[in-house]
């Protein structure tokens, strides 16, 4: 099991990884956090910190964040990162585990990103998802979604990064939602486009710019428009970086389990 980079100077790896000590210096680790049910035995030059949970879902390690992000900003040259916490709250969010393909993580890294640069010249290939119309099996409960003017694929549900529905002083006044329609479950229709994370076909449109159109990359038509700098949805929530398009531009196809027949949902 090896030490994932997750920041600058920031590993996440299993119990195995602070077994090393050749392993630990190579990286440069000054200093370790280890959550787990026993202490594992210290590594000689290298300050440790133990925190004593099982690893279930059940295990308290809000209650010690906090601790934990001390900890490790005063172990990272700079002292505390107020970024910090929030990452940790993150990994804890995901349960505890690195997942890529998690909303969360997606999320994260573009507002990452979108915090690094003024106007990208190119930007890191894994922040595209895979563009649909490549041949690449996708599982059947996926949904495809299409232009709906030419049908060309542009997105899978699974690049579909959903928010809460905007309240509060953040939603636009006139738009606010009423106890009333929020309570009968139509929420759905609050927002009118489908936030998600950029894929293939929208690179071109995406360097040496902050913001712009989303077109279709066949028959051209406006899909929708992307922003760096962030959006707001329809619901009132603001999304940084955005990259939405028009759910009434694009047509939502289920790929049945059996076959490759297709049915779109209009
Ligand atoms: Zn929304
Ligand atoms: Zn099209």
């Amino acid at each position: 099991g090896g030490m994932v980079p997750v920041l600058p100077g920031l590993y996440v790896g299993g119990a195995e990884s602070c077994s090393s000590p050749e392993a630990l210096s190579a990286a440069g680790v000054v200093a370790v956090l280890t959550v787990d049910a026993e202490e594992p035995p210290a590594v000689p030059g290298v300050r440790a910190m133990h925190v004593r949970a099982r690893d279930e879902p059940g295990a308290d390690l809000l209650s010690r964040l906090d601790e934990c992000a001390a900890f490790l900003g005063a172990a990272r040259a700079g002292g505390v990162n107020p970024g910090f916490q929030g990452q940790l709250k993150l990994y804890e969010a995901m349960g505890c585990a690195v997942d890529t393909s998690s909303v969360l993580y997606k999320r994260y890294r573009l507002e990452m990103l979108s915090e690094r640069f003024s106007e990208p010249q190119d930007l890191p290939r894994e922040v595209f998802a895979v563009d649909p119309t490549t041949i690449c099996q996708t599982s059947n409960t996926e949904v495809l979604y299409r232009c709906r003017k030419c049908r060309r694929a542009l997105f899978r549900s699974s690049s579909i990064l959903s928010h809460m529905e905007g309240i509060g002083p953040t939603a636009f006044a006139h738009k606010r939602i009423t106890d009333s329609a929020r309570l009968s479950g139509n929420s759905q229709e609050k927002c009118t486009s489908y936030f998600i994370e950029p894929v293939q076909w929208m690179e071109p449109a995406l360097l040496g710019v902050m913001e712009g159109q989303l077109l279709c990359p066949k028959c051209t038509s406006k899909l929708g428009s992307f922003s760096w700098r962030g959006d707001q949805c329809s619901c009132g929530r603001w999304v940084t970086p955005a990259f939405q398009l028009h759910k009434s531009r694009v047509d939502e196809v289920r790929t049945l389990p059996a076959g490759n027949f297709q049915t779109a949902k209009t």
